[in-house]
């Protein structure tokens, strides 16, 4: 009996553990209980390496069919410029980073990089040329090391530090008694979403893709801490392809194009002056987000 017993518990351990591994995966993009239907073609091309524009086409989406969230989003990040997209919460931007990573496939048009349907690419050269710091980051069972590390794993112990030291981890990991090897996540020592999403910051600095998405990547950051890192993320973003969406507008002003979503709708874009000039949504929420924060003070 006992011997039947022990090898049952074993594998009642590692299902457990397989099982938190995907959850933890799945969680990254809020995706518990989808189903996934999206599988390389048959004649799947590999995206070649270099420089990427990225084009949404008429991009229409539902995750449920009676009630769509895109309808016919158009515009187009040239190589090595930023584009930022705001509006109130609900009204898309996360989606947007879920389709062109292909979590789920577009309803109608299409998602193009370097004028190539993302469609008709595999996976894992799409996914290798992204790098996502996600609205809410869940960190593995493991170390906080292989956490970081996890974003390039052919990555050098003196890359993943410099990574780290540029997130502004740097100070929380030398106060820490196991400093890397500290265990996180749910069995370990419990982040603060701050340092979550600093973590998740510095996996996607050391995995150097060619495009970037910040999806409201400082949002769980006090404010002297998002000042520090924005100027990290600006340099990140420098030269590469960015999508940073954001709800505090102090982080996109210096967007090469802002691009303003309601309901699913592109409803104005342009910088940030002409659309403060255009005296319209972005002007709005500004005056507000000035007002808040002058209320803070
Ligand atoms: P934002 O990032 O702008 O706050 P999202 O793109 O996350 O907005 O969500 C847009 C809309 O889609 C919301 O109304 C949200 O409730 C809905 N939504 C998001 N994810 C799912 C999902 N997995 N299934 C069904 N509806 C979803
Ligand atoms: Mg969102």
């Amino acid at each position: 009996m006992l011997q039947l017993s022990i090898p049952l518990n074993f594998l009642g351990v590692m299902y457990r553990e397989l099982r938190q591994a995907l959850t933890d995966i799945e969680r990254m993009f809020g995706l518990l209980h989808v189903n996934q239907e999206v599988a390389d073609a048959p004649s799947a091309s590999a995206l070649p390496p270099g420089a990427a524009t990225l084009r949404f086409d008429a991009v229409r989406f539902a995750y449920d069919p009676k009630r769509p969230i895109l309808r016919g989003i158009s515009f187009e990040v040239p190589a090595g410029h930023t584009v930022a997209v705001v509006g109130h919460s609900g009204a898309g931007k996360s989606t947007l980073a879920r389709l062109l990573y292909r979590f789920y496939d577009v309803s109608d048009g299409a998602i193009r990089i370097n004028g190539m349907d993302i469609r008709g690419l595999t996976q894992s050269s799409l996914r290798a040329a992204i790098g996502i710091v996600p609205q809410d980051t869940v960190l593995f069972n493991d170390t906080l090391y292989y956490n970081i590390h996890y974003g390039r794993p052919d990555a050098s112990r003196e890359e993943v530090e410099a990574a780290a030291a540029a997130a502004q981890l740097g100070d929380f990991v030398a106060r820490l008694p196991d400093g890397y090897d500290t265990r996180v996540g749910e069995r370990g020592l419990k982040l603060s979403g701050g340092e979550k999403q600093r973590v998740a910051i510095a996996r996607a600095l050391l995995k150097n893709p060619a495009i970037l998405i910040f999806d409201e990547a400082t949002s769980a950051l006090d404010s002297k801490t998002e000042k520090a890192i924005q100027a990290q993320l600006e340099q990140a973003a420098a030269g590469r392809t960015a999508l940073v969406i954001a709800h505090r507008l102090s982080t996109v002003m210096k967007a090469d194009e802002i691009i303003v979503l309601d309901q699913g709708e592109i409803v104005e874009r342009g910088s940030h002056a002409a659309l403060l000039a255009a005296g319209g949504h972005y002007a709005r929420m500004w005056a507000l987000q000035q007002q808040e924060a002058h209320d803070d003070r």
